[in-house]
């Protein structure tokens, strides 16, 4: 019996986790895979019941759960709060106290919405590519830090790039391992002709690679480099690897290849520990969008998307995640949408309509 801790959140966060929980349901009633799922409270939705954004309990639920799927947080409603009692307080609060420091933000383009893209048919038909950023070091960490006043009355603004080789090896680690379960290819990107940190980056890397993984094909590639060739020729890459810098920027570039906020999942993973348990949490890559909540209207896939990758990556249930993916493939070659990915001749469906068609696609599979 695999634990999941369920927590909604704001806006449309409880319309897509609840399809996300029929799912759920749908194989605790019709496999041998048995999964027991609890509620908790996070961000806005929080504050306004308990007074803070991060409950405790919240905290001591997430602790004990195996996996935790999020929907999202925030609205304009708790704009107005001080900085500590807003929503996305609770959401940082969370992946720093469970140290989730892999970010797994996968961006595949279904066939069926390949037309949706910025890009032409051709270069992004068929791409299936994950980055991993590192997501609790570099500039976003560093000390020093800060903008301070110069004797001469100018203001000078410092951050610090900073990553030791430990944190490089261990994202190294899950990196290799992500290779492992995909195509076997890992590119790691790096700035390493100009930027020491990243230059020791590299050579880490490299040295997991040569004693610990030879079976995948390791290459490195300059970021400046990298954001050319993901525009150019996306399909070129399987896994890329990256720290926080370069990787907020390339995997929202990434994301954009696909077309639709709506479609994509994400996993944020912390370190193994030795008694097997792994904190991680999955959430679609998408806010609240408070402009669409209440309307059942929103997308639900990237949070049943997640839900998959919490099948893969927490469980290791790989044909029960292959279902997951493969039903939302054949619900979107059906021509059903949701209207965010809705062309005319589409037949449009709502946020709960679409729960259902994946849950009818699955029954068939
Ligand atoms: P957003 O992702 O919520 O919305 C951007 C646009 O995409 C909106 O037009 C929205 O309607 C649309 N959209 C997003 N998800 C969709 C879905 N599943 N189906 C259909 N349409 C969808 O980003 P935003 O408007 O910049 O932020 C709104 C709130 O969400 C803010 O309070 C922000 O802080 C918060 N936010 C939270 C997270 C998170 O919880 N991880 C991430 C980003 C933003």
């Amino acid at each position: 019996m695999k634990k999941i801790l369920l927590i909604p959140g704001d806006g449309i966060g409880p319309e897509v986790v609840a399809q996300a929980q029929k799912i759920i349901n749908f194989f605790n009633q019709n496999s041998d895979k048995k999964f027991e799922t609890s509620e908790a409270l996070l961000g806005g939705i929080a504050y306004d019941k308990s007074g803070t954004p991060f409950p405790q309990e919240t905290l001591d639920a997430a602790r004990l759960s195996d996996a935790i799927l999020l929907g999202a947080v925030g609205g304009p409603k708790w704009e107005v709060l001080e900085y500590k009692h807003r929503p996305e307080r609770g959401l940082l609060g969370i992946r720093k106290e469970l140290e989730l420091f892999a970010n797994l933000r996968p961006a595949k383009v279904f066939a069926a919405l390949a037309d949706s893209s910025t890009l032409k048919y051709e270069i992004v038909a068929g791409l299936d590519i994950m980055i991993l950023r590192e997501l609790t070091g570099d500039l976003y960490f560093g000390e020093p830090r800060g903008v301070k006043t110069l004797e001469d009355g100018s203001r000078q603004g410092i951050n610090t790039m900073t990553y030791n080789s430990k944190e490089v090896e261990r994202i190294a680690r899950v990196a290799f391992d992500l290779a492992r379960l995909r195509g076997k290819k890992l590119c790691s990107i790096d700035k390493a002709n100009v930027i020491e940190t990243t230059e020791m980056w590299r050579e880490v890397v490299t040295e997991i690679g040569k004693k610990e993984y030879s079976d995948i094909a390791l290459s490195h590639m300059y970021v400046d480099n990298a954001a050319m060739q993901l525009i150019r020729n996306p399909k070129q890459f399987d896994v890329m690897l990256t720290g926080n810098m370069f990787g907020d920027i390339l995997s929202d570039a990434a994301s954009m290849l696909t077309g639709s906020l709506g479609m994509l999942p994400s996993a944020s993973l912390g370190e193994k520990q030795k008694n097997g348990k792994q904190y991680a949490l999955y959430e679609p890559i998408h806010g609240s969008a408070p402009d669409i909540a209440g309307k059942n209207i929103a997308n639900p896939i990237a949070t049943i998307l997640s839900l998959a990758m919490m099948f893969r990556y927490s469980f290791a249930y790989d044909k029960e995640a292959q279902m997951i993916e493969n039903a939302v493939e054949n619900v979107l070659n059906k021509g059903v949408r949701t209207a965010d990915i809705a062309n005319s001749s589409d037949k449009k469906v709502s946020c709960e309509e679409m729960g259902n068609e994946i849950i009818a696609e699955l029954q068939k599979l």
